[in-house]
């Protein structure tokens, strides 16, 4: 391959997107990122990292640039029926020693790797807007959001990290409805400016009733997170209305203050996501010179707790499969996607579990999560508990790093 074979697009700047790039540097490509927004973001939902995501990162060389921010001294709430809060187990009470961040902190870590790296050609406000495979190329029609000026570029590789709806998944694969499977349930994540009234600073708390959740993150160093999640047989139907007062209707009768702070906070919020919950099903996740990585190819959604970590993976897995094969580029794709996907297939699987976690299907299943967690939380009590608070370059946390809690 020439140098100019080895010019790959990535559309998308977010976890897989910018994984991926560091990937295509160790490689020996030359990777250029297109972005719709018009800039990089930041903060962003809570996010756990996991060991195979803490194992990811240190592969890509990133450990040591995350910031975590597990609470120190805070506790996790568990809201039952009466409406009383007892000390319940949360989210990082879940074995494996979760790193507690936000997305654009992973982002941040990757990007600053990224740039130690030698960095990459970004250029924001800009999609892909049709891809031509030739025998040698792909061929890119690229729009600049803000002239309207189109340009058609070639490039050895085009990497499609843009998301649960990617466009480089419709222009190359198909249309949604062939890859998208939509669940029953929605979700709305955003960051609380005020911690909720009566919680400590570092708290969180968890009010998972039948069919409607609400889930407050605390952490060490920032203002918490909320995770509202509910099920619903009309998922359009959710969409007709402004959030907020769907989500009022919704949450009517959830008498914790959590609830009644989220929805006043989320009245003020200048970010937020309110979306429907899907997984991508495809049978290949590349087809000739077009790849596609993270949510864009196999979205697992928010209740696997693993969709960060596989886009990390899945950057540095290409970059390593593309290293192994640098002469062919049809075999380092088949190896990286034959070594991914029994695990993300694992993955998705298990997210049907875990969404009763999150948010129980009925009553049984309610009452069913609140005595599992209590015998867990019980054995947890008697088990010495610890979590890390900062990582190291090889993704294991050194001992003086761990605080108990
Ligand atoms: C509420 C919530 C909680 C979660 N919690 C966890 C957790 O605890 N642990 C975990 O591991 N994972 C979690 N996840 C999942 C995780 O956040 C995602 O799997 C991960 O962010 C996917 O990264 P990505 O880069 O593939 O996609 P995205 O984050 O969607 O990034 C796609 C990027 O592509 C850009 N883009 C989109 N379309 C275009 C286009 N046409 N042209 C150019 N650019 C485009 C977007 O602007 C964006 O920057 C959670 C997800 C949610 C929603």
């Amino acid at each position: 391959m020439t140098q100019q074979d080895r010019r790959a697009l990535v559309v998308g700047l977010g976890i897989a997107g910018i994984a991926t790039a560091i990937g295509l540097r160790d490689a020996g490509w030359e990777p250029v990122v297109v972005e719709r927004s018009p800039e990089r973001r930041t903060g962003g939902y809570f996010v756990g990292i996991f060991p195979d995501g803490k194992k990811a990162l240190a592969d890509l060389g990133a450990a040591a640039n995350l910031h975590v921010r597990n609470p120190v001294d805070g506790k996790d709430w568990a809201v039952g029926r009466s409406g009383r809060a007892r000390p319940g187990s949360g989210f990082l009470d879940r074995p494996g020693g979760p790193y507690a961040v936000v997305r654009g902190d992973i982002e941040e870590a990757l990007w600053r790797t990224l740039e130690e790296r030698g960095g990459a050609e970004v250029r924001f406000g800009t999609r892909p807007v049709a891809v031509e495979q030739t025998p040698y190329t792909a061929r890119v029609r690229l729009l600049q959001e803000a002239t309207g000026a189109e340009t058609v570029e070639e490039f050895g590789l085009v990497v499609g990290a843009d998301g649960v709806r990617s466009s480089v998944r419709k222009l190359a694969f198909g249309p949604d409805r062939d890859y998208l499977d939509q669940w029953d349930a929605i979700i709305c994540a955003f960051e609380l400016a005020e911690q909720v009234p009566g919680l400590g600073r570092e708290d969180g708390s968890i009010d998972a009733r039948s069919r409607r959740a609400a889930w407050v993150f605390g952490f060490a160093d920032r203002t918490p997170t909320a995770l509202l999640t509910y099920r619903t047989t009309d998922v359009d139907g959710q969409f007709t209305r402004p959030p907020v007062e769907t989500l009022r209707d919704v949450y009517a009768g959830m008498d914790h203050p959590s609830v009644a702070h989220a929805l006043d906070q989320l009245e003020q919020a200048p970010h937020f996501l309110f979306d429907s919950v899907n997984q991508v099903k495809m049978p290949t996740w590349h087809s000739g010179r077009v790849v596609l990585v993270g949510d864009a190819a196999w979205c697992m959604n928010l209740y696997s707790g693993m969709g960060s970590s596989m886009a990390m993976r899945g950057g540095a897995d290409l970059g390593a499969a593309l290293r192994e094969h640098p002469e062919d580029l049809g075999a380092a794709l088949a190896a990286w996607e034959a070594g991914l996907r029994p695990a993300i297939t694992g993955h998705q699987r298990r997210a049907r579990l875990m969404q009763q976690l999150f948010v129980p299907s009925g009553p049984v299943a309610e009452r069913v999560r609140a005595a599992v967690l209590a015998v867990l939380g019980a054995v947890g009590k008697m088990a010495s508990r610890t979590r890390p608070t900062a990582p190291a370059d090889d993704g294991n946390v050194p001992p003086s790093a761990l605080t108990s809690r």
